[in-house]
């Protein structure tokens, strides 16, 4: 197939573009490289042994993805493309309806006018809230805490009704966990800019000497050590959850939702001690207050995607931090190295 990937040049799509050619598909990136840079394409090149096409554009711009359409076959579309910081979106609201809602919008029109009727979306388990009890079914209560949340439950409900007023449409929605760690090659992996909001590319700048020390949010949590516990994903497995997701769904009608995590939750300081035992070095770390709106444990059920999708992770906590490390020992400023 030739898949359109959107937000293809950040971290979680750089990583599927090359599962998607080792699988023997087309691919063809959009992106504005607003949290990105052109090198992780010239990378993902490198990697797979042939040039990325790539367009620079907007997934607002309809005209822009217009001519896109126009000019490529597009059989189906991954769409990763959107702002994902959860404290920025409650300081800039509507950047983050303007281009997580609006932009999903832009291109299911054009999807439609184009006939392309296989759509993978990028949602996230920030969709459960503070969930009732874990591991999380699909099924659970879905609710948001802040306007990022908000505006992947606005572009579900969106694609739900677009799918019950289309047919022919298929549109698969994932629910990620906690995505961590790099290719196996060092060559690409997650580059935040600024000070990173997420436990492990920040427990990787402190182990690599950028940052004095973590600051582990809470230790007073109903969990095994206090501290927060997550269902952390390797990027390449859930990547491969894509693959899995578009070539099941192509030419099939219906709107389903999956988890893609790995069942199992660690904490915040299993993670600081994984990461000190693959890198070798110290994790000095303090115990500081809760982050606001942060909930004590989130790890998915992912029985649904291996029943329908015929996938599951596969990759160890060993393999997330030591493949952490081996990308941000061999560029410790990331893609500016
Ligand atoms: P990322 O920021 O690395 O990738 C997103 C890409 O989209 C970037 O390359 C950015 O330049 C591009 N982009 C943003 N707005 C655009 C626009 N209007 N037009 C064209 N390109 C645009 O983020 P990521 O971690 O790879 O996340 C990918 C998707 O997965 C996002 O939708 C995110 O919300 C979702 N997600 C991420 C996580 C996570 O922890 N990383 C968890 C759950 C869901
Ligand atoms: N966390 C932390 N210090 C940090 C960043 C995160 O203690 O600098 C904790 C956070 O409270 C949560 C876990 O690490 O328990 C994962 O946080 P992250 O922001 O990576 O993911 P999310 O909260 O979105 O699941």
């Amino acid at each position: 197939m030739k898949i359109l990937v959107t937000g293809g040049a950040g971290y979680i799509g750089s990583h599927t573009c090359i599962e998607l050619i080792a699988a023997g598909h087309d691919v063809v990136v959009v992106d504005n490289l607003c949290n990105a840079s052109e090198e992780a394409l010239k990378r993902v090149g490198a990697i797979c042994g042939q040039d990325i096409d790539f367009i620079e554009a907007d997934i607002r711009d309809f005209n822009a993805l217009d001519e896109v359409f126009s000019n490529h076959a597009v059989d189906a579309v991954i769409h990763f493309a959107g702002l994902k910081a959860v404290g920025e979106s409650t300081r800039i609201p509507l950047a983050y309806y303007d281009n997580n809602v609006n932009g999903s919008r832009v291109l299911l029109s054009v999807m439609e006018k184009h006939k392309v009727n296989t759509l993978v979306f990028s949602s996230s388990a920030t969709v459960y809230g503070d969930p009732a009890s874990v591991p999380i079914r699909e099924d659970f209560p879905l609710s948001a805490t802040n306007p990022y949340g908000q505006t992947k439950l606005v572009v579900e409900q969106m694609c739900r009704e677009t799918v019950a007023a289309n047919p022919d449409l298929s549109i698969v929605l994932l629910r990620y966990f906690n995505p961590v760690g790099a290719h196996a090659s060092g060559q690409i992996g997650e580059d935040p800019k600024g000070i990173p909001n997420n436990l492990m590319p920040f427990i990787a700048q402190v182990a690599v000497g950028k940052r004095e020390y973590l600051s582990v949010f809470g230790d007073d949590y109903n969990t095994p050590d206090g501290t927060g516990v997550r269902d952390y994903i390797h990027v390449v497995d859930l990547a491969q959850g894509h693959v899995a997701a578009i070539e099941k769904s192509h030419g099939k009608a219906g709107c389903h939702t999956y988890n893609l995590g790995t069942g199992q939750g660690y904490s915040v300081l299993d993670m600081v001690k994984a990461f000190a035992q693959a890198s070798g070095k110290e994790i000095p770390y303090k115990i500081v207050a809760r982050r606001p709106g942060d909930i004590g444990q989130c790890y998915a059920d992912p029985t649904l995607a291996k029943e329908n999708l015929n996938w599951a992770a596969k990759k160890s906590l060993q393999e997330m931090v030591e493949d952490t490390w081996r990308w941000q020992s061999n560029n410790p400023q990331g893609y500016s190295s």
